[in-house]
C-alpha cells in the first residue's frame, strides 16, 4: 500500500512536471503582461549579393531566414548575432539550395546552436550545398520541410507559409515564402521565388498578400508579376543585393514597380544592413 502511495505521488510529480513544460513549450508566451511592450525587430543583413534576415520575436525566440553566401555567413550574420548576444537561434530556415542563400548557414550552425530548421526538401549537389547538410546533420536540429498553408505561432508572432516546393524546374521558384504577422503589422519574405510562383500565390491569397515590409523576391530581379507587387503593397521593399553582382540587381524594372506603389525602398547595396523595429502597430527603421 505504501508503495503504491509512493508510485502514486511519484505519478502525479511526473505528470505535473510534464503538464507544466508543456505549457512552457506551448503557452502563448508573447501575450504575458510583461511582453506587451516588446517589439519584434527585424533585420536584413547586408551579405552582399545574397539573403539573410533576422527575426528577433517579443518572446525572446529568433529566427534566421538564409545566411548569405560562403564567407558572409562570418563575416556579415555573425557579428550581428555576437553585438546581439544571441548564440541560440531557435529556427533557421533554408529558403532554396542555392549559394546565395545556404552557403553562410554551415559557418553560423558552427557558430551557434540551432534548435529547429526548415527548408523546401530540394537539394543541390554543390560545395555550398553539402557543406549545409554536414553541417545540419552534425547540428541534430529537428528538420521539417514545410507544405504551403503550414502555419505556426510564436507568442503573439505567426509564421504562414505562402509558397514551398512545387516541383518547379528553376529552384527559385520553389523558395519557401513566409508571411510574419505581429499583431497589426505584417512582413513578406519571399526568397527568390520569379513571376511563376508569384502567379500562383496571387491566384491562391489575392489580397492576403498585403504586407507593411517585403523582401522583394529574387534580389529585385525583372522576372517578377505586376500584380504581385500591387498586391502586396508594401510600404516597404528591402531588396538584399550586392553592389556590382554579375546579374546587375536590382533591375530597374523592378525599381520602378516599387516605385510606382510609392513604396519606400531599402536596399542593402546602399544602406547596408535594413532594420525595422515594430510594436505590431508602428514600425520604426533605418530607411525612410
Ligand atoms: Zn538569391
Amino acid at each position: 500500500m505504501k508503495r503504491l502511495f509512493v508510485f502514486t505521488c511519484i505519478a502525479f510529480i511526473v505528470v505535473t512536471c510534464n503538464w507544466d513544460e508543456g505549457l512552457d513549450v506551448d503557452s502563448d508566451a508573447g501575450s504575458d503582461a510583461a511582453n506587451e511592450e516588446l517589439p519584434l525587430i527585424i533585420t536584413f543583413i547586408d551579405v552582399w549579393q545574397g539573403d539573410s534576415s533576422l527575426f528577433e520575436l517579443p518572446d525572446g525566440r529568433v529566427i534566421l531566414i538564409d545566411g548569405g553566401d560562403e564567407g558572409y555567413g562570418s563575416s556579415s550574420v555573425i557579428p550581428v548575432l555576437d553585438a546581439r548576444e544571441i548564440d541560440t537561434i531557435d529556427l533557421m530556415v533554408l529558403t532554396h539550395p542555392h549559394a546565395d542563400h545556404c552557403g553562410g548557414l554551415d559557418e553560423i550552425m558552427n557558430h551557434v546552436t540551432v534548435l529547429e530548421i526548415w527548408d523546401n526538401g530540394e537539394t543541390n549537389d554543390t560545395y555550398p550545398y553539402n557543406q549545409y547538410v554536414l553541417a545540419r546533420n552534425g547540428e541534430g536540429a529537428t528538420l521539417l520541410v514545410p507544405d504551403r498553408d503550414y502555419s505556426i505561432s510564436f507568442g503573439e508572432v505567426s509564421l504562414t507559409v505562402m509558397h514551398a516546393n512545387d516541383g518547379y524546374e528553376d529552384y527559385n521558384n520553389d523558395s519557401l515564402t513566409i508571411m510574419f504577422s505581429y499583431r497589426n503589422v505584417k512582413i513578406l519574405t519571399t526568397g527568390d521565388v520569379e513571376r511563376e510562383a508569384q502567379e500562383d500565390m496571387l491566384f491562391l491569397y489575392g489580397s492576403a498578400l498585403a504586407c507593411d515590409v517585403l523582401k522583394v523576391p529574387h534580389h529585385g530581379s525583372s522576372d517578377f508579376h505586376e500584380s504581385f507587387v500591387m498586391y502586396a503593397s508594401p510600404q516597404h521593399a528591402v531588396i538584399s543585393s550586392g553592389t556590382g553582382n554579375q546579374y546587375g540587381h536590382p533591375h530597374q524594372e523592378s525599381l520602378d514597380a516599387y516605385n510606382g506603389i510609392g513604396a519606400v525602398i531599402c536596399r542593402t547595396d546602399q544602406l547596408g544592413t535594413v532594420e525595422f523595429t515594430t510594436d505590431g502597430t508602428s514600425i520604426e527603421t533605418n530607411c525612410n
